[in-house]
């Protein structure tokens, strides 16, 4: 489910009443509201159930220091981001940020909290579209944050089983 909180906070699909999937124009007041026409809609919610039952593991070890790296990891990307929307129009602001296990030692992300390095994107909850950090921080912010985070925290880095 998309609340609508989120579809509001980038109030143009409502205002334009253009269904924020397929870009069609959006007659039924329901749907402008929503953001989607009905048969879009339909597509999101099966899409959105589909990615819970194949969620990527991610292994947290202690869940309070695992927030609080997420909540620093977010704070970090909005404030380093190269472009502020996704190509649909929704800002990065309204977007998850998403992590899983990563078992490759020399790339993702070490946070706190988390048993393994960890590979972030932000997930776009209008159009379902997953956008890498890589791909859209700059790239040295992105190196330094590596540099940060690996110096401050030594921690084991073992593939994920
Ligand atoms: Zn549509
Ligand atoms: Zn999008």
């Amino acid at each position: 489910m998309i609340p609508i909180r989120q579809v509001a906070l980038d109030g143009q699909p409502m205002m334009q009443g253009i269904c924020g999937r397929c870009h069609r124009a959006l007659k039924v007041p329901e749907s402008v509201i929503r953001g989607f026409g009905p048969i879009c809609w339909a597509k999101i919610q099966a899409d959105q159930e589909q990615e819970r039952q194949e969620s990527l593991p991610r292994t947290i070890v202690d869940p309070k220091k695992a927030a609080v790296a997420l909540l620093e990891l977010r704070e970090y990307v909005m404030l380093h981001l190269k472009r502020d929307r996704c190509f649909c129009g929704m800002l990065y602001e309204g977007c998850d940020l998403e992590t899983y296990d990563y078992g490759d030692s020399k790339a993702g992300y070490v946070l706190d909290g988390f048993k393994y390095r960890q590979w972030a994107y932000l997930r776009c909850p209008k159009c379902k579209n997953d956008e890498a950090l890589w791909k859209i921080l700059k790239t040295d912010e992105e190196r330094g944050i590596h540099a940060v985070k690996e110096s401050g925290s030594p921690q084991e880095m073992a593939a994920p089983e």
